[in-house]
This record gives C-alpha cells, structure tokens and sequence, in this order.
C-alpha cells in the first residue's frame, strides 16, 4: 500500500549508481528511512534526487512483512531553503538541526510537533542569520521528547544558585551537591541565566559570549542524553 506524507529530509546516502537510501522525517509517520530506486538517474519520480534539509511531498510503500527497508516510490520537493545554502555557517546550522532530529526520533514513530519545530527552524535560518532561533530550536526539542534540563533548582537539594548541571539528576546542582555526582559539567551562571530566558521565551539576541556560554550547556546535555556527539556539532559557530 502507498502512503503519502510531508517530509523533510534529515540524510541521505548514495547507494548505487542509480538509487539513494533517505532518511526523511514525516510529519504524520516520523522518521522514514528508504531506498529510493532510481532517484540519481537525471529523468525519475524524484526530480534532481532528495536533497538534504528539503521538504517535499514523499509516497512510500512499507516492506509486506513488516520489517525490512521502505521503498520511496515518489519525492516532490515544495521547499528547498536556497537561503540556507547560500552561507556555510547557516547550512552547518541546518545540518544540525537535522541531525538533532534524526537522534532524538525513532523510525514511524510519529512526532507531528517536532516535525512543526523542524520546519520553523528551518525557515527562520532561511531567513535570517540569527543564533536565538537555533538555540531555542535545541530548547524545544529537548522539551518535545521529554528530556529538559531542570534550570532552577538543585537536583538534589532544590537550593539555588546553581553552578553545575548533571543529566543524570535531571538538570542543575548546587556546588555542595556536586560533590557528590560524577557526571556533571561546571556552568558559567551568566549562561545558565541566558538559556533561562530562552526557555521562558524571552530571549532577545545574546551576545556572541553569552551564545557560546548558552551552547556549551545545551551541548553538554545534548552529548550526555544521546551518549554521543552529534557529528555536526563540531561546525557550529
Ligand atoms: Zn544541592
């Protein structure tokens, strides 16, 4: 049976001459991985093959037996973000976001509002050049699946302030606390209060400092609740 969904393409990989495996992430199904058969050849159902961070209109065929790799059968793309592609620092940031998503989803698991998420990402780094939209992205993310940091309060003791943050108990932990946690990262409080704000929605645009203080925190905690880094990671400025 053909399916259709919306989807946005989180990864792509040649796998023969002619034919692609694509990992997209639908917006009624969650993540669909497939073969694409003959999308590299220059006349195919998928146009000029499915371009990564592209949304599109996608018909898929799950396997009978229910295992086994889903067939695309068509790709029609609707939006490609040309804006993103035009700077290497905002394509860098999409593959992030992108990757993100992939790490965070579980295959036909449906997420209709981190697809939503994904796509408003995606546009405002079309639109502007701006740091707020990606750190806010991780933001909601993490608080789509159920995995945000507690920002107030110890783990531990519910005292603040708080000066270290620790996946494991949850969030932040108090100094004397600390002590006791093997897996936790030392916090600058000017960023711990920055990414406060973002999480409260009012986050204006932070300084260059400030980004990276609020970046640090989100990456440690992104690294310890996947138990890896993201390979994109590394590109982000
Ligand atoms: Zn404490």
């Amino acid at each position: 049976m053909l399916v259709k969904d919306i989807g946005i393409c989180l990864a792509r990989s040649e796998y023969s001459e002619t034919s692609q495996i694509a990992t997209i992430f639908g917006r009624e199904h969650g993540k669909i991985r497939g073969i694409a058969k003959g999308a590299r050849r220059t006349k195919s159902k998928f146009g000029q093959g499915i371009e990564l961070l592209s949304r599109g209109q996608v018909v898929f065929s799950q396997p009978r037996s229910g295992s086994g790799l889903i067939t695309l059968t068509e790709w029609t793309v609707q939006e490609s973000y040309q804006q993103i592609r035009r700077s290497l620092g905002q394509l860098y940031r999409g593959y992030y976001l992108g990757e993100l998503v992939d790490l965070f989803t579980e295959e036909l698991d449906p997420h209709p509002q981190l697809f939503d998420l994904l796509e408003k990402g995606l546009a405002d780094l079309a639109a502007n050049e701006n740091r707020v939209g990606v750190l806010a992205f991780q933001v909601e993310l993490l608080r789509e699946v159920g995995l945000s940091p507690e920002l107030h309060r110890c783990g531990r003791c519910e005292k603040e302030p708080s000066n270290y943050v620790s996946f494991t108990e949850g969030g932040v932990l108090c100094r004397a606390c600390a002590g006791a946690v093997n897996e936790k990262s030392r916090v600058k409080p000017a960023g711990l209060q920055a990414l406060r704000r973002i999480t409260s929605s009012q986050a204006a645009e932070p300084g260059e400092q400030t980004a990276e203080q609020i970046q640090q925190i989100l990456s440690y905690w992104i690294r310890a609740a996947l138990n890896r880094e993201p390979k994109t990671s590394g590109f982000l400025t």
